[in-house]
């Protein structure tokens, strides 16, 4: 039995991760993969950093990881996000930095699988793939007899699916798997989902019977929100959790 958990999006959302994290055990994974955006938004980063990196996780990087471990002043970022990520760097050690240092924008699994945080065709400029014709440039980068990528990013599940000559968008859910079809399928976010589902979301692929499934996973979000507002966190950030935006 192969199954492969991905999850993306944590958020430092500890009691979500945690929730996912049971959930994978029960459907007795084989491996989990990250991708990314460990840390950002929600409280607890390094305790997120701390179980993903203790599971020995394999993960690329996120912007909100890559703007952890900077030291400039993104002017890109709402207010919110802003003073988050400013809250982030100052709980975060030169250890949690080193390791997500090391986390690359992309990584080719040994099955053929490849992970991004946002796009294929530049995963270090942070686009946001919303749409099919900004999904067929990550899709047109699988080569090689390749045809599974995953993302995360924009926090809504999705699946764009290339064949019969076109890229097609589908709301996420359970995918059987062709090698002769392109898959670029985000798994939506663990920690902050903006689909107006208030579960976190993540994916597995069963290498078996080669078919995606979708998973949401209800966890104890006022304790989520307690943690932020404890913290001195915008309000905001606990707020959106409860909405699912
Ligand atoms: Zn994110």
């Amino acid at each position: 039995m192969s199954r492969i958990a991905l999850i993306s999006d944590i958020h430092a959302n500890q009691p979500a991760l945690e929730a996912v994290l049971r959930d994978i055990e029960q459907l007795q994974c084989s491996a989990i993969y990250c991708l990314g955006d460990i840390v950002g938004y929600n409280a607890n980063p390094v305790e997120c950093l701390e179980l993903v990196k203790g599971l020995q996780i394999p993960t690329v990087r996120g912007n909100h990881d890559e703007e952890a471990i900077s030291d400039d002043n993104p002017q890109y970022m709402n207010p919110v996000a802003y003073s988050a990520l400013m809250w982030t760097r100052s709980q975060l050690n030169e250890d949690h930095k080193k390791y997500l240092r090391r986390a690359p924008f992309q990584r080719i699994q040994p099955n053929g699988v490849v992970l991004v945080h946002a796009t294929q065709d530049k995963p270090n400029s942070w686009a946001y793939v919303t749409n099919c014709d900004l999904a067929t440039h990550s899709l047109n980068m699988l080569v090689e007899g390749r045809f599974l990528c995953f993302n995360g990013h924009t926090h809504v599940p999705r699946a764009f699916i290339q064949h019969d000559g076109a890229v097609h968008e589908y709301e996420l859910g359970d995918i059987p798997l062709y090698k002769e079809f392109k898959y670029l399928i985000n798994v939506g976010s663990v920690g902050q989902p903006r689909d107006g589902d208030i579960r976190a979301s993540y994916g597995i692929l069963d290498e078996d019977t080669m078919t995606f499934y979708h998973r949401r996973i209800e966890y104890d979000i006022a304790e989520t929100q307690r943690r932020i507002i404890n913290a001195g966190l915008p309000e905001m950030l606990a707020t959106r959790l409860s909405a699912g935006i």
